[in-house]
């Protein structure tokens, strides 16, 4: 039976390294679950009767989120929310539009359900959902965005549903140009909901929608995904210079987020972008069972990557906690270790020694540490981490083996 402390019960986590942004707490405590909420973090706890369990030497952490996954599982190349989430350090996953409204209430039922994890979602603009990818011209057939049937589920989902997602490039949106963006923003100034939008043309041969011209349409609080793509449409030009409406984007609220997925983290883009003082808001995986066994992995080895760009870890805790929380409207539920919280903790190993990793483009660099979970806690129960089996990368398609 896994270890709990749920009701009547109490654990403590004895002598770790507690960061906790969002309370600007750094240093060596414990922490007191109770119940299954976060009874008290400080020094020196008493142990009064409670199950102690000795993290020295390891990072005790809020339960961390991973703000863009794919995990509709069963559907196309999606993964199944405790794959991704509690098996690898990882309390809330969200996902990131693979549902639609018309198949919201599928995933809700069947997925979010029956998960451990906290499953959230944004809601696809279009009405079937992401389905298996974007590149079906899903929102190119005005057919298939339905905005009161999207505003109808949102409205009665606002428990679970954080926003809308929009694929704004040419393989999704197809012959319709930009106006789903323009139905996009505003369904999400009529709902108040902050959408999504992927940028990166990875499956199209067509000219790829500027960047410049998606970020007119997004507003502040509204999230970018895919910050550092190589693939065309991406935030650097042709010289390697970021756009001035990306900047002006940023200055007025709009929020960056990694979204490593199968072909969006480059290490060049990355360097390029860090080297302007371009750094991400957020951090996640968009994980799929396209790239969870060979390259993603989970949010803890995609921090592990942007650490060994130089971001440091405690902005990077930041970035997977208190900032994804904001992002999501949760700011006052989630992503911290304040008393009183629902028990999400994260105990992670900052493991020193060389490992490969590889970025989309499949290019290695030895990085020099790396995060491990070494166990979750979920509402207050105890969950060991699951390895991943290590699988062979794909072949690329044709026409991704073209892109930089
Ligand atoms: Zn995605």
């Amino acid at each position: 039976m896994a270890e709990s402390a749920g009701a009547g019960t109490t654990l403590l986590l004895r002598g770790g390294r507690v960061v906790d942004p969002a309370q600007g707490l750094d240093g060596a405590y414990d922490v007191r679950i109770r119940d299954g909420r976060i009874d008290t973090v400080g020094a020196n706890l008493p142990a009064d009767g409670a199950t102690v369990r000795d993290v020295a030497g390891l990072l005790v952490l809020p339960g961390l989120i991973d703000g863009h996954v794919h995990c509709f599982h069963g559907l196309g190349p999606m993964i199944a929310p405790d794959t991704v989430g509690v098996s690898r350090g990882v309390t809330t996953v969200v996902d990131a539009g693979s549902s639609g409204h018309t198949t919201f209430g599928l995933f809700r039922d069947h997925i979010m359900a029956p998960a451990k994890t906290r499953v959230l979602a944004y809601v696809h603009l279009s009405t079937l959902g992401g389905v298996i990818g974007p590149e079906y011209e899903n929102l190119g057939d005005p057919r298939l965005i339905d905005p009161d049937g999207i505003a109808a589920v949102v409205e009665a989902n606002r428990d679970r549903v954080v926003g809308v997602k929009v694929h704004a490039i040419t393989g999704a949106m197809g012959a319709l140009g930009l106006e789903p963006m323009r139905q996009a923003r505003a369904l999400c100034d009529q709902l108040r909901a902050p959408m999504m939008v992927h940028i990166g043309e990875t499956w199209s041969q067509e000219p790829a929608k500027p960047v410049h011209q998606i970020v007119e349409f997004m507003q502040p609080g509204d999230i970018l995904t895919h910050m550092y793509t190589a693939q065309r449409g991406g935030m650097l030009d042709g010289t390697d210079r970021l756009h001035p409406a990306v900047q002006e984007a940023r200055g007025r609220g709009v929020r960056f987020d990694v979204g490593h997925g199968s072909s969006n983290l480059n290490w060049g883009v990355a360097q390029r972008l860090l080297d302007m003082d371009f750094v991400p808001d957020s951090v996640s995986t968009d994980g799929s069972y396209r790239n969870l066994h060979w390259l993603t992995w989970d949010l803890p080895t995609v921090m592990s990557k942007l650490l060994g760009l130089g971001l440091p870890l405690t902005d990077l805790i930041a970035m997977a906690t208190c900032n994804a929380a904001a992002q999501i409207g949760r700011a006052d539920e989630l992503g911290s270790l304040a008393p009183g919280r629902v028990a999400d903790v994260s105990v992670m190993r900052l493991e020193e020694g060389d490992w490969k990793a590889i970025d989309s483009q499949r290019q290695e660099r030895v990085l020099r540490q790396r995060l491990v979970p070494v166990f979750t806690v979920r509402a207050g129960e105890v969950i060991q981490p699951r390895a991943l089996e290590p699988q062979p990368p794909p072949t690329p398609a044709p026409h991704h083996a073209a892109t930089t």
